[in-house]
């Protein structure tokens, strides 16, 4: 779906490189996280996604499609959606349903199938209810929610949500994860989560940790979290039900299997007991 073959990339002015040797691989219906500190390259990573920013050195190929290529950058973009950090920013327009159908305007679709795209995305993000109402009113949860339905309208394959939830709050955080996963795993869509929140990791298929522009690591989140050697090294922890777990273990408990929720964590207790 996406590949990044030994990807370098050094900003115009930049002291260092943002980017060395990357190499990654997203597969088609994966829900990829990537995680990592501030400064580690997860913002540039995901702007070589959809051709908003080229290697330096390396390829990035979506579908098969060299980033590089500038006759492939209108379909890249179409394909690849972003949605980023500042809800506010991303509203383009005054009235929810005018701000969703802003890109499909822009594609030049007839009205008729611009309103369809329109509901159809409102609805997966269960904001139809809102169509008419004010953008700028809405909870900055529901304003990821409808610059998600923007990006859907788009009819995009793949999904890269860099910190989207970073702005909210715990409320709103889930709204957005409860969103995406169901875009993923209903719609079969390929979701990429950058986050500092490892706990958002937990629902991802596979994650991969940044650190000084390099990829230091890639697995399960279960294979991350217990790799703690490489977690210290990015001054990242796992979530605390897994640090949980971990040190319940430590403490001599044989909890079975590898909980990382809540509900995983006492269902694992309440077998011992
Ligand atoms: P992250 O998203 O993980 O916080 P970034 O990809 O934003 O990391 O940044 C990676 C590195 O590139 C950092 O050292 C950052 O200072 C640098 N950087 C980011 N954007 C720019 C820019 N526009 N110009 C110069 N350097 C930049
Ligand atoms: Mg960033």
């Amino acid at each position: 779906m996406i590949k990044l073959e030994n990807v370098s990339f050094q900003y115009e002015g930049g002291t260092k490189r943002a980017l060395t040797n990357v190499n990654l691989t997203v597969n088609q219906g994966e829900m990829l996280a990537i995680v990592g500190h501030n400064g580690s390259g997860k913002s540039t990573l995901s702007k070589m996604m959809n051709a908003l920013l080229l290697p330096t050195a390396g390829k990035v190929f979506v579908d098969g499609m060299d980033t590089a290529d500038d006759s492939n950058t209108l379909e890249i973009r179409r394909r690849v959606g972003m949605v980023f950090q500042n809800p506010d920013n991303q509203l383009v327009t005054t009235m929810v349903e005018e701000d969703v159908g802003f890109g499909p305007e822009n594609l030049g679709l007839p009205p008729a199938e611009i309103r369809l795209r329109v509901k159809k995305a409102l609805e997966t993000v269960g904001m139809l209810d809102y169509a008419e109402n004010a953008s700028h009113a809405l909870s900055g949860g529901q304003k990821q929610r409808i610059a998600i339905a923007g990006m859907l309208a788009m009819q995009p394959e793949v999904l890269v949500l860099d910190e989207a939830t970073a702005m909210l709050d715990p409320r709103g955080r889930q709204e957005v994860l409860s969103t995406v996963t169901r875009l993923n795993r209903e719609l079969g869509m390929t979701v990429i989560m950058i986050t500092q929140y490892m706990e958002e990791a937990v629902i991802c298929d596979r994650a991969a940790v940044m650190a000084g522009g390099r990829i230091v690591a890639t697995g399960t989140p279960t294979e991350i979290f217990e790799n703690r050697e490489a977690l210290a090294q990015c001054r990242l922890e796992p979530p605390a039900i897994v640090q949980l777990r971990q040190s319940l273990v430590e403490a001599g408990l044989p909890l079975s299997g590898k909980p990382m929720t809540v509900s995983e964590l006492s269902e694992a207790l309440c077998q011992l007991f």
